[in-house]
């Protein structure tokens, strides 16, 4: 995600923090101290980290159950309106989703329990006040925040956790495709009411509503397309005619082809084969950095993917997405069949859609944005 910063790993998973968190410390820190004094201002901002750890954990649950599964857990990232834990690929399977999406809550819960038993003969618990004057309400207020976060994930406002409860257990009646659409609408009803709530009670409310509808859309499109894409063999989407360029061929040569014909991405070839992938992002980008003088071999992508021609367009797609590349090769047993770019795969994805009377032109939009944020 961009404008957010490198904080350490847990377990593996990069912690990240989105920059308007600090200006959410910033922000809290100025108002209770300009009201309180200094010390206050102190103690608001330790709470808001006490809470965010809780959300660390919580979204740490997440991960990990999700690569007990399979799924590769990449990194959290910390927003003022919470985090969002980036899994490759939520899980399909019903049973799987569940089990990933509560126990997020369920972590709460357990915070919730055990600050209890530790402190709450003590303390009690308390809605959360956002200037805890003593220990006690600061403890008070922390269990109090555990229990409304389990409670408020647990809202089927997909894609919250509850949401992909939900999901999954409409997945065990229908069709995952089907199931998506309908959490997903749910979920942008409940957004909606989130948003016009917020508007006049709670102004947190109706960010975290639009942020919600904008999410289950996304989610809704992701899915529809991946789902048309997996019909589709590697071998539909490629380009069979292609120049190609050898390692030591100028970039000159390489601007020369791309200005002239419609080829966008190059394979680099030499006697002992497939060397490379030049690219059109490669190209564009290195006449900045390095001149035309450079050989292609310099510039050429060397660890480019490699597909079979029968492996399904949503596979190459989730290469592009995960691997951050733009074309991959096609090969079957050792020989290069074609190349697949992300024009060839928006191409045949748009002939697709519209066959199947699909907006298209809204879902390769998005999966250019997709790419691009990546
Ligand atoms: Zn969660």
């Amino acid at each position: 995600m961009k404008w957010s910063i490198n904080a350490g790993s847990i377990f593996g998973i990069k912690l990240r923090i989105h920059l308007t968190f600090f200006l959410l410390l910033l922000f809290v820190f100025a108002q209770v101290s300009s009201e309180y004094g200094v010390r206050a201002g102190v103690m608001s901002v330790l709470f808001i980290c006490a809470v965010f750890a809780c959300v660390v954990i919580h979204e740490v649950g997440h991960s990990l159950i999700a690569r007990r599964f399979g799924k590769e857990a990449k990194s959290i990232t910390l927003l003022p309106i919470g985090g969002v834990a980036a899994i490759d690929q939520m899980p399909v399977k019903s049973g799987q989703e569940i089990a990933v999406s509560l126990i997020g809550p369920l972590i709460n819960l357990v915070i919730a329990g055990f600050l209890y038993i530790l402190f709450g003969a003590k303390t009690g618990v308390s809605l959360p006040n956002l200037y805890p004057q003593s220990a006690q309400a600061f403890l008070a207020g922390l269990i109090g925040v555990n229990i409304m976060l389990a409670v408020f994930n647990l809202i089927p406002a997909f894609p919250m956790d509850g949401g992909r409860v939900l999901r999954g257990l409409l997945a065990l009646k229908m069709d995952y495709v089907q199931a998506t659409i309908w959490a997903a609408n749910i979920g942008q009803a409940i957004a909606v009411f989130f948003i016009f709530f917020g508007m006049f009670f709670n102004f947190w409310l109706a960010l975290i509503g639009i942020f919600l509808y904008l999410g289950a859309g996304s989610e809704k499109q992701q899915v529809i397309l991946q789902s048309l894409l997996a019909e589709v063999p590697a071998s539909e989407a490629m380009t069979t005619q292609y120049s190609t360029l050898k390692p030591d061929n100028s970039l000159v040569e390489a601007l020369e082809r791309f200005g002239r014909g419609c080829q966008q991405d190059f394979p680099v070839i030499d006697d002992s084969g497939l060397q490379g992938i030049l690219t059109r992002d490669r190209i564009l980008a290195a006449i900045h950095t390095k001149g035309l003088n450079v050989p292609v071999c310099e510039v050429m992508d060397k660890t480019f993917a490699i597909v079979s021609s029968r492996m399904g367009l949503d596979q190459v797609y989730r290469i592009f997405l995960s691997g951050n590349k733009t074309a991959v090769a096609v090969m079957d047993e050792g020989q290069l069949k074609g190349i697949i770019g992300l024009d060839g795969i928006s191409r045949y994805f748009m002939v697709k859609a519209a066959l199947k009377g699909v907006d298209a032109a809204g879902l390769v939009a998005q999966m250019k944005n997709k790419m691009i944020a990546n």
